[in-house]
């Protein structure tokens, strides 16, 4: 089986570029040069020294001790949270904004759901001295002040989107009409392996320095690897480099909300369908008339109401196991590893935890969570839920 993407951009049925004729020239132009690019020596050598030096990799692949005996089988965090800015997002910016660069593009612009994305964007673009616009939804903008604060500090221009529902659909419709606009000088940074071909085969390459670290820190082959997903970069990352080793068990977690059966979910592939979202063809929550259903998780990162065509792939050929985590599980988990080894995770991360709960690993076998990011973010959701 293979699970790299194909000429025309395919993962098996899955991927391809639905665009309108006016986006050709721009994908084009990455399509075209995003390889050469990115296997450039000059490419490389900026893009590992940034990582290093300003991103902080590699970062710690941690034994967990008590969680271990917690759950009697061998635990290892990779810990994305100690990354600049939080969390995995960071790897990703800072190569684009290189190929946007050896582009020769001065203008970038992004869109955000709760503004994790946004600020990665807006750091690097603070880095390079390049101008920073990004869209976001009105209603997202209120939900989420600090980050609209952080983009704003780091230079970034905010801008409103109010068509719509107000959120993350509506400030990616804007963000295609703005590129349409301004082709020539402007290079779009997306934030998941999602978006039309090249973007998730770009997107999933990035963030596959987290496998390709993992495979070199952790020496034996981890039994499992475990990764939440919400359009799913950090799992692609984490999965990158074991996706041809059937011995090493892929698992997915993504957000059920208040549970599937609630109609407040964002557990994709045990309710979507195939679809088209963001210009390529996926798994996608949809109703009987093909409308996209409003996605929900108390995590602001899972709740996307697609994934990558890598994970609809993944998911296909039964490649990866798709798993659901509820609010209250997560938070469960979230709550468990900051009393049991001092790291508050990202609610996000906390999924990818809860699911050690349920998968029996035994006790000679390895673990690796990706700890996608840290918990700063969720600070006033945790303090409402306090256990206590
Ligand atoms: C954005 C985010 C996610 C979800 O995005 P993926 O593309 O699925 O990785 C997960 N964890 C954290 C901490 C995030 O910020």
């Amino acid at each position: 089986m293979n699970y790299s993407v194909n000429k025309e951009g395919y993962y098996g049925s899955f991927g391809g570029a639905y665009i309108p004729e006016m986006l050709y020239p721009n994908i084009e132009e990455i399509k075209n040069n995003y390889q050469k690019i990115i296997s450039s020596q000059k490419f490389k050598n900026e893009y590992n020294a940034l990582l290093a030096n300003y991103a902080g990799r590699p970062t710690p692949l941690y034994f967990a001790k008590r969680l271990s005996e917690k759950y009697k089988t061998n635990i290892y965090l990779k810990r994305e949270d100690l990354l600049h800015t939080g969390a995995h997002k960071i790897n990703n910016t800072l190569g684009q904004i290189l190929i946007a660069k050896h582009l020769g593009k001065k203008r970038i612009i992004a869109e955000t759901g709760a503004g994790q994305h946004g600020v990665a964007t807006a750091t690097v673009c603070a880095l390079m001295g390049l101008q920073c616009i990004v869209y976001m939804g009105e209603v997202d903008i209120e939900r989420q002040a600090p980050n609209v604060a952080r983009m704003k500090m780091l230079g970034a221009k905010v801008v409103s989107t109010t068509s719509g529902s107000k959120t993350l659909k509506d400030a990616t419709n804007e963000a295609i009409r703005d590129w349409i606009n301004n082709a020539t000088d402007t290079y779009y940074i997306i934030g998941s392996v999602v978006g039309p071909h090249p973007y998730p085969d770009l997107v999933a390459k990035l963030q596959s320095v987290i496998s390709k670290e993992i495979k070199l820190q952790l020496r034996t082959k981890p039994n499992y690897v475990i990764a939440c997903v919400g359009g799913g970069s950090n799992a692609a990352g984490a999965f990158y480099h074991f996706m041809n080793d059937k011995n090493v068990k892929l698992i997915a977690v993504e957000a059920a909300g208040k549970g599937i059966k609630s109609g407040h979910s964002a557990a994709t592939m045990v309710l979507g369908k195939p679809g088209i979202i963001h210009g390529s063809k996926t798994m996608l929550m949809q109703n009987s008339d093909g409308q996209i259903t409003e996605p929900y998780s108390i995590s602001a990162g899972l709740d996307y109401p697609g994934v990558g065509p890598i994970h609809a792939h993944l998911f296909d050929t039964d490649r990866a196991k798709f798993v659901s985590i509820t609010d209250a599980e997560a938070l469960k988990a979230a709550y468990q590893l900051a009393k049991l080894e001092g790291i508050i995770p990202a609610l996000e991360s906390a999924h990818a935890l809860a699911y050690l709960g349920k998968l029996k690993a035994k006790k000679n076998e390895t673990v690796v969570v990706n700890l996608s990011g840290r918990g700063d973010k969720d600070l006033s959701t945790y303090i409402k839920h306090l256990p206590i």
